[in-house]
C-alpha cells in the first residue's frame, strides 16, 4: 500500500532527491514550496531524473506554504502518513539582523509540526544539521557525535548555525510537550554535496562554484567534513522505515576535508582552470574581516576541521558514505558540464 509523505521546501537541493527516492519506492508525495508557481519547476528536475514518469505523475502534487505565514498548514497535511521537514532558510552570507534566518527557522518548525499533530501525522524525520552540534569545545579525545549540542554563545555561533540549533531544540521540545503523538527522528547532515537535479542548487553546492570560479586569491585554513546528497536523502527516507530511529538524531557525514584539498582536488581534475590552493594567512583574514561579513565569519573557524561519528546512521539506518572527494567532484562536474563556471 503506497504511503503519502508530505516533504516541505521541495524546491531545495536536499529535498528534490528527497522526493526523487520516495517516488521512485512507489509513494505519493506532497510537496511544500513557497511559491506554487515553482511547482513546475521541481516537477521537471524530479521527472528528468526519475525512470518511470508515467507511473508518478499522479503521486506527486504541491502545495503553497511559508515558514512564517499561517496560511495553509491547517489543512496541508490532511491524510498523510509522515512528514520530512527540510525547508529552512540556507543563505551563504549571514544577513544584518539575525532574526531573519531564525525566525522562519524556528517558527517553520513549530508551524510543520503543529500541522502534523493536527492532521493525525504520526511520524516526522526534520533535517537539522551538524551546526546544530559541533559549535561547542571540541570533546577530549573524541569526534563529535549527537550527545554533543552547539553552545549558542559560542563565537562559532553565526545567526544560520543559532537557526538551525534552535529550531532543533524546538523540535525537541514539541515532541516532548506532544507526548507519544509523534515519533520524530532529526537528520544531522555535514556539508552536502553531490549531483544537483537542477540549477537551483543551493548554498552548499554554491561553495564549490566559488572555488572553482576562482576569485579568492588564497583558500581559509578549515575543513569541512562533506557528504553526498544521495546519501542524506537516503538518510531520510530510511528514517520513516526505522522505528528504532524514532527520539533520535543521526549525523550524517562523511570523512573531512580541508579547504586546500579541496581546492587541490577541483585542480587535479580540472587542470586548465585558475583554482588557487594556497592558505591564507590568518592575519591577512582578520584583517580583510574588519571590511567583509562573509569573511569575518569565518575566523572564529580557523584551524578547526571536525570529524564526526557516524555509527548511528551505520548501526540504525544502513548506511555507508561515499568519500567526500566523490560528492565534491559531482557537484564539479554537474557546474563545469551546464557551464555554471
Ligand atoms: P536550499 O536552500 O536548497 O533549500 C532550502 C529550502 O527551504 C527551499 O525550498 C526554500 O524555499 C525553503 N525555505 C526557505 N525559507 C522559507 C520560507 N520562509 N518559507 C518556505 N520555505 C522556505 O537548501 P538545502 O537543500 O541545502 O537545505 C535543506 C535543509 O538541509 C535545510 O534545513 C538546511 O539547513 C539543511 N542542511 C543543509 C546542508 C547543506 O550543506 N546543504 C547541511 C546541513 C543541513 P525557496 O526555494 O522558496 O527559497
Amino acid at each position: 500500500m503506497p504511503r503519502t509523505i508530505f516533504v516541505t521546501g521541495a524546491t531545495g537541493f536536499i529535498a528534490k532527491h528527497v522526493v526523487l527516492k520516495l517516488l521512485q519506492r512507489g509513494d505519493r508525495v506532497v510537496c511544500s514550496v513557497r511559491v506554487m508557481a515553482r511547482g513546475h519547476e521541481v516537477r521537471q528536475a524530479i521527472f528528468a531524473n526519475l525512470g518511470t514518469r508515467m507511473f508518478a505523475e499522479d503521486r506527486l502534487r504541491f502545495v503553497a506554504l511559508d515558514l512564517t505565514q499561517d496560511d495553509g498548514w491547517a489543512d496541508a497535511m490532511s491524510g498523510c502518513d509522515a512528514l520530512i521537514h527540510t525547508a529552512s532558510p540556507f543563505p551563504l552570507s549571514s544577513p544584518d539582523n539575525e532574526d531573519d534566518l531564525i525566525r522562519p527557522a524556528v517558527d517553520g518548525s513549530r508551524r510543520a509540526l503543529t500541522a502534523a499533530v493536527a492532521a493525525g501525522v504520526p511520524r516526522v524525520v526534520l533535517t537539522s544539521s551538524v551546526a546544530a552540534v559541533s559549535n561547542c569545545p571540541l570533546p577530549e579525545g573524541r569526534p563529535f557525535d549527537e550527545r554533543d549540542w552547539t553552545d549558542l554563545a559560542s563565537p562559532l555561533a553565526g545567526a544560520y548555525v543559532k537557526s538551525k540549533t534552535l529550531a532543533e531544540r524546538a523540535a525537541w521540545e514539541f515532541v516532548g510537550n506532544a507526548g507519544a503523538s509523534l515519533g520524530l527522528t532529526v537528520i544531522n547532515p555535514s556539508l552536502v554535496l553531490g549531483l544537483p537535479l537542477d540549477d537551483y542548487f543551493g548554498s552548499s553546492v554554491g561553495l564549490v562554484k566559488r572555488i572553482l570560479e576562482g576569485n579568492d586569491p588564497m583558500v581559509p585554513n578549515l575543513g569541512f567534513s562533506a557528504v553526498d546528497v544521495d546519501d542524506v536523502a537516503e538518510a531520510h527516507v530510511r528514517a520513516l522505515d526505522a522505528p528504532e530511529s524514532i527520539g533520535q538524531r543521526i549525523i550524517v557525514a562523511s570523512d573531512s576535508l580541508w579547504f586546500h584539498e579541496m581546492a587541490a582536488a577541483l585542480k587535479a581534475e580540472f587542470p586548465t582552470r585558475r583554482i588557487p590552493t594556497r592558505i591564507a594567512p590568518t592575519i591577512i583574514l582578520r584583517l580583510l574581516g574588519l571590511f567583509d561579513d562573509s569573511i569575518r565569519g569565518i575566523i572564529p573557524a580557523l584551524g578547526r576541521n571536525d570529524k564526526f561519528c557516524t555509527d548511528k546512521a551505520h548501526d540504525m539506518l544502513g548506511i555507508s558514505f561515499k568519500p567526500s572527494r566523490d560528492a565534491l567532484l559531482s557537484s564539479a562536474h554537474y557546474l563545469v558540464d551546464r557551464k555554471l563556471v
